[in-house]
């Protein structure tokens, strides 16, 4: 059985992008993954430091660089 941590309520992660859900941390041995709670095969970071910062990163559904203010030009 798998035993998950929760992340502290104050602290900023962005949903799992497959489903929604809150991250959690696992512990493998001495090591530590972010993922999501549902799914082994949805993004979970590499086992080390609790890396909350990659997981956000590879979550992030919004389109990458400079996508906003492009839109922003043609709108105005
Ligand atoms: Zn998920």
């Amino acid at each position: 059985m798998e035993k998950f941590i929760a992340i502290q309520p104050n602290i900023f992660c962005e949903p799992c992008k497959e489903c929604g859900e809150r991250p959690v941390i696992a512990q493998v041995k001495s090591k530590f993954i972010v993922r999501c709670p549902k799914s082994k095969s949805h993004y979970q970071t590499k086992p080390g430091l609790v890396d909350i910062k990659d997981w956000n990163i590879k979550n992030k559904v919004h389109a990458p660089l400079g996508n906003k203010e492009t839109s922003k030009k043609k709108a105005s």
